[in-house]
């Protein structure tokens, strides 16, 4: 499990991230020189945090939908540190390895229930020839 040390560190990984995601999505926004994402913009950078993924959900922007993908990943381990089930996997309920959350942060899953769920799921999003 990881120490209160560790988790305050990711914690601030996450944020950094987080701030990082909605600096990019409102520069990307007030790029496309439209007024409406322009407005939207503004909204990104005023939100609290859990609402920006929700404010942008139905905007057909690929860059955005990277981001905001990314943003919910973000969200919901920010939500299992505030309920106490951050670093423990969702499938097996064991830790998972204060090296794999340092090197990714937002991991629900210990390395073998993600690779298992990977190879459970690998070829939906791949187009069969
Ligand atoms: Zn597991």
């Amino acid at each position: 499990m990881l120490n209160t040390e560790q988790r305050e560190k990711l914690r601030h990984l996450l944020e950094n991230r987080h701030r990082e995601l909605r600096e990019e999505i409102r520069q990307g926004l007030l790029d496309t020189r439209d007024q409406h994402f322009i407005d939207l913009a503004g909204q990104v950078r005023d939100l609290e945090e859990a609402s920006v993924a929700d404010l942008l959900v139905d905007i057909d922007l690929s860059m955005i939908d990277k981001h905001v993908g990314e943003i919910r990943d973000i969200d919901s381990a920010f939500l299992r540190m505030r309920t106490g089930s951050y670093g423990v996997c969702t499938d097996c309920g064991e830790a998972i390895a204060p090296p794999r959350l340092a090197a990714f942060p937002t991991a629900k899953r210990c390395r073998p229930c993600q690779e298992n769920y990977e190879r459970s799921h690998a070829g939906n999003s791949t187009p069969t020839l």
